[in-house]
């Protein structure tokens, strides 16, 4: 019989005596930050890192240009677990979401695992998961059937609270575009149509609509283009939007809802509106798989770090890993890197992801990671209640397991 604990105690040590690397690693990547789509170092960075552990790597893996896919067999057939990891930063304000965690958080328990994967049955897969920020990696792998061939998903991210299980909304991203005619503003207004006015009674019908919304429900944007001066009609103005809400079928409507404020807006003003909903913009709804969940939590309290219990008001962003939770069992739990407070997307916690005590409860957070896929891998009744689990929440409804299509629309 396998001695699971000792081989967790060799994962937990694999994964110390590369600590000085793996710091390195998120450090430089923290300090050279790449939006999606663009991480080109970043993706080089991790690649190199695994090959030079084991790990078999495709990069491009489905034609995408900064994703990667690294492959370990064990010593027999059985799961496959794939660990990812995120890499892009923010425009401007860099790694202010903490993915120089997660490319570490994940690196770090792949080669963990891989350690010790030789004396266990099934594969692991360390696959990288391109532009998370608005860019949807994970939904355009789902939909090339980058994990048509797994069986569970992890990551952790990084926040200012240690959670095991939360939730994220369901989210599109939208561009509104307003088309009138320039013309001069006090000489002759009367022959101008006036885009910006389209752009702000968007906003209005939006406000006016929110009353209406379920509260998790959530409507957001930023003005991209208003005109080039105020002595001009403008003829052209742009706002970007999210739409979100606590699951897809609700987020759909409350999308359709949008659309028709901002075709609204273009009808009281005269203009004409173009609307484009962002491909890979279809965030799902995250549904964390409560045995898995439980497990990592298990492991992390052993660790020295308790998770908290998650608040009634919890707040929660929107994460393509919701993507691939609608298609098999996954988790996404939270280790908190940053004084609880601490607002995601800040200064504040961009600076803390490149922090000495951040680091030590990465490295809890991995170790958590990699024991969990080793129990994946050798615990039959775990994986089975994680099916079993998915399987229910199929049948009623709670996602929707189509492991190769599109999202949901
Ligand atoms: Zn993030």
């Amino acid at each position: 019989m396998t001695d699971v604990k000792g081989l967790g105690e060799q994962a937990v040590r694999a994964i110390d005596d590369r600590r000085a690397a793996l710091v390195k690693l998120s450090l430089s990547i923290h300090g050279e930050p790449e939006i999606g789509y663009k991480e080109h170092r970043s993706a080089a960075k991790l690649t190199e890192f695994l090959e030079a552990n084991g790990f078999a790597v495709q990069r491009k893996y489905k034609e995408l240009e900064t994703s990667y896919r690294g492959d370990a067999a064990g010593k027999a057939k059985g799961p496959t677990v794939a660990i990812l990891t995120e890499y892009d930063a923010l425009p401007d304000i860099g790694h202010a979401c903490g993915h120089n965690l997660i490319a570490m958080m994940g690196t770090a328990a792949a080669i963990g695992v891989r350690a010790v994967l030789d004396e266990l049955p099934g594969r692991l897969a360390a696959i990288g998961t391109p532009a998370e920020e608005g860019g949807g990696g994970k939904v355009a792998l789902v939909r090339a059937g980058a994990f048509a061939d797994v069986d569970v998903a992890m990551m952790c991210h990084p926040s200012s609270r240690t959670l095991a299980g939360r939730t994220s909304l369901a989210s599109n991203r939208v561009d509104v575009e307003f088309f009138g005619k320039a013309a001069h503003a006090a000489a002759q207004p009367d022959k101008g149509i006036n885009a910006l006015d389209g752009v702000i009674q968007t906003f209005n019908n939006v406000n006016a609509m929110r009353q209406q919304l379920r509260p998790e429900a959530r409507i957001h944007g930023i003005i991209t283009n208003g005109g080039s001066a105020a002595n001009i009609i403008p003829e052209y103005a742009m706002a970007k939007f999210s739409v979100r809400a606590l699951d897809r079928r609700y987020q759909q409507e409350v999308l359709k809802r949008f659309i028709a404020c901002a075709e609204g807006a273009a009808v009281s003003t005269g203009t004409t509106v173009k609307i484009t909903v962002h491909e890979n913009s279809g965030y799902e709804n995250m549904v964390p798989s409560t045995p898995l969940a439980e497990r990592w939590a298990a492991h992390l309290g052993e660790l020295g770090i308790p998770v908290m219990p998650s608040a009634l008001d919890e707040r929660m962003g929107s994460t393509d890993m919701g993507n691939i939770s609608q298609v098999l069992p996954a988790i996404h739990p939270y280790i908190a890197i940053a004084p609880e407070g601490t607002p995601g997307h800040s200064t504040a916690f961009r600076d803390a992801a490149g922090t000495a005590p951040a680091l030590e409860n990465a490295f809890a957070a991995a170790k958590a990671m990699a024991l969990t896929a080793i129990d994946v891998l050798t615990d039959k009744a775990l994986l089975e209640s994680a099916r079993e689990e998915f399987d229910r929440r199929r049948r009623e409804g709670v996602v929707h397991g189509r492991r190769a299509a599109a999202a949901a629309h």
